[in-house]
């Protein structure tokens, strides 16, 4: 195993996916270390999405190394035990639970093993409040915990969503387009939430938005027909030709 494989929590290196001939993902590397925060970005198609596929078991790459934490295979794994080895996924759409509160949201996913009716009727520990309140506040939806979900704006529910990731204490967050369909105000707001979540936990956000990506602050890749194309600052990334060519001059 190389230096780098051994400090990372996620690295994939050689990662070949192909679909009936059309090949998504090809020779795919990236390396992120534990605390990180990494925005990805690139076209339709690029292979944002099935490279979160891949890491998180929901596809098997043909070929290629995917590590977690430097020595579990997460080829060998599937879905739920990528989840339980503590790899977090946001899909693009929220899933909370529309009819139950803000707060209830939070207690269901703190507790899986709790169900509706115990929810309601059993109470919760002075350190279960605590870590719901704590979640609450750093989802910016302590002054909504009493609303039903369905309630909250699209913004909100992603951030409710976050939230209800993050009752799973999830080492490795995964984020899919977070900011689509937010509102100005809410996208920086998402930005910040996120650069809170970063430093405890790995953060990999895909975003189109390059407002956001920007106030992310963190280093990009931008991937193109399956391979990254280049890595650095947003900054450095937008000056590379090769990614004015593919994406961004477009
Ligand atoms: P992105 O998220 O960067 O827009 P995707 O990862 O969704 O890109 O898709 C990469 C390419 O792989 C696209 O051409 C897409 O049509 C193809 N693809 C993704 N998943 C499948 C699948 N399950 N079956 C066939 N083709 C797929
Ligand atoms: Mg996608």
């Amino acid at each position: 195993m190389t230096v780098q494989a051994a400090n990372s929590i996620l690295y994939l290196d050689g990662v070949n996916k192909t679909f009936d001939g059309f090949k998504a993902i090809n020779n795919l590397a990236l390396v992120l270390q534990k605390g990180e925060m990494r925005a990805i970005i690139g076209p339709n198609g690029a292979g944002k999405t099935t490279m979160m596929d891949i890491i998180t078991g929901k596809t098997r790459p043909d070929e290629g190394d995917v590590l977690f934490n430097g020595e579990i295979d997460l080829t060998k794994e599937d879905e739920a035990s990528v989840a339980r080895l503590g790899i977090g996924r946001k899909f693009q759409k929220p899933t909370v639970f529309e009819t139950h509160t803000v707060e209830d949201n939070i207690l269901l996913s703190l507790d899986q093993k709790r169900g509706v009716f115990d929810m309601l009727f059993a109470t919760r520990t002075a350190k279960e409040q605590a870590r719901i309140d704590e979640l609450l506040a750093l989802i910016r939806l302590e002054g909504r915990r009493d609303e039903l979900a369905s309630a909250l704006s699209h913004g909100q529910k992603q951030w409710l969503e976050i939230g209800m990731l993050l009752a799973q204490d999830p080492k490795v967050l995964l984020v899919d387009e977070p900011a689509a369909g937010m509102t100005d105000a809410e996208t920086m707001e998402t930005a910040k939430l996120l650069r809170e979540i970063a430093g405890e936990r790995t953060v990999v956000v895909v975003e189109h938005d390059m407002e956001f990506v920007e106030a992310l602050g963190v280093k990009v890749t931008v991937l193109n027909e399956g391979s990254v194309l280049a890595e650095g600052s947003l900054e450095q990334v937008s000056k590379n030709p090769a990614v004015i060519e593919s994406y961004l001059g477009r």
